[in-house]
């Protein structure tokens, strides 16, 4: 594809065309290298017009109410005048091919709005390669002036590092009763949260909500807060009957000030910028050396060598990373 084809990306992008926004996200998760070619092309045209936006991470086990809560969210910031684009990054697309968030037939009344839009999460390939056009896809969005992007997961620890990876605000939505090992709270998930809201805090259930807040906060007690300027809060709200939104809404605006005004926002997006190079450098080396044919020839000999036990893994290590097997 030559420059000329690509043009009508970029122009259908920042006059923010939802068509060509859609073509776009299409032609970033195509497999094919000249499609591939072309998207790195486009972003880098893109790039200059992109940071403005919000960038919001949203993690929760399945069942946690995340779609019910973004809708809420959503369709309130959509009444505040903001435009709103939601992602995901789904290792179940990973694996299966399919995706469980993020779909059209979730957060209904927000897939409808006209400042609104929701992308499901890209399958197949690794979940770097997934996270990976996730990130792309959010700068698009930005260049297309998208005021807030959500990028939504399922509570896995590797995906939702690869979301903190990309935001600049982290929301851990937690339900009461669910179990603390279930929604992360062992698995240092909870270390990397902004902000915790204990969603579902209504009827009979608004006591567990603010006893499950407590254990929240004593459980944030003994983490280390990412930013010395910042203490993550433990919120309650209940995103059907959509009370508490506000307030936590609140607090990634109150986040967002308090990072922006000590330099810290800037930094952040710096290092995940350089962060995410290296993520994509060492996967491109494993691809690579996987994919090279020499290593494929030697590696069930080497293999075979190392359960024999007649050579030691060190050693063939070595042999298959520097090529030095003469055999
Ligand atoms: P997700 O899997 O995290 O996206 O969760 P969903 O948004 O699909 O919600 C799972 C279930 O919990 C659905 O039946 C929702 O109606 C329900 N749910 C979500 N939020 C709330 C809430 O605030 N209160 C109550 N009572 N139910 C909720």
């Amino acid at each position: 594809m030559i420059s000329d084809d690509i043009q009508p990306y970029i122009e259908g992008v920042l006059r923010h065309d939802r068509r060509m926004i859609s073509k776009t996200i299409t032609l970033i998760e195509s497999t094919l290298s000249a499609h591939k070619k072309a998207a790195r092309f486009v972003i880098d045209q893109l790039l200059p017009h992109t940071g403005r936006a919000i960038r919001l991470g949203i993690t929760g086990v399945p069942g946690a109410g995340k779609s019910t809560f973004i809708e809420a969210l959503g369709m309130m910031l959509v009444k505040k005048g903001y435009s709103v684009a939601v992602l995901a990054v789904d290792p179940s697309s990973v694996r299966s091919g399919g995706s469980i968030l993020a779909d059209k037939t979730r957060m209904e009344k927000l897939s409808v709005e006209e400042k609104a839009f929701i992308r499901p999460s890209p399958s197949g390939g690794t979940l770097g390669g997934v996270a990976s056009k996730t990130r792309e896809t959010m700068l698009v969005c930005e260049a297309a002036g998208f005021d807030v992007v959500i990028v939504e997961t399922v509570g896995s620890g590797q995906s939702d590092v690869a979301v903190v990876s990309m935001v600049d605000f982290f929301l851990m939505l937690m339900i009461s009763g669910a179990g603390d090992e279930l929604q992360g709270m062992k698995k240092g998930v909870l270390e990397l949260a902004d902000a915790i809201a204990v969603n579902k805090a209504d009827g009979d259930n608004i006591q567990r909500a603010d006893f499950a807040k407590k254990q929240c906060e004593t459980a944030l007690h003994f983490s280390t807060p990412s930013s010395p300027n910042w203490l993550p809060p433990v919120l309650t709200c209940s995103a059907l009957n959509v009370t508490g939104i506000h307030e936590i809404w609140d607090t990634i605006l109150e986040h967002r000030e308090k990072l922006s005004s000590t330099g810290e926002l800037k930094m952040k997006r710096e290092k995940q910028a350089l962060d995410w190079m290296w993520f994509l450098v060492k996967e491109g080396l494993a691809e690579w050396f996987y994919k090279n044919p020499y290593v494929k020839k030697i590696m069930p000999r080497i293999e075979k060598e190392v359960e024999e036990g007649t050579t030691t893994p060190a050693t063939a290590a070595d042999r298959l990373l520097f090529f030095l097997d003469d055999k």
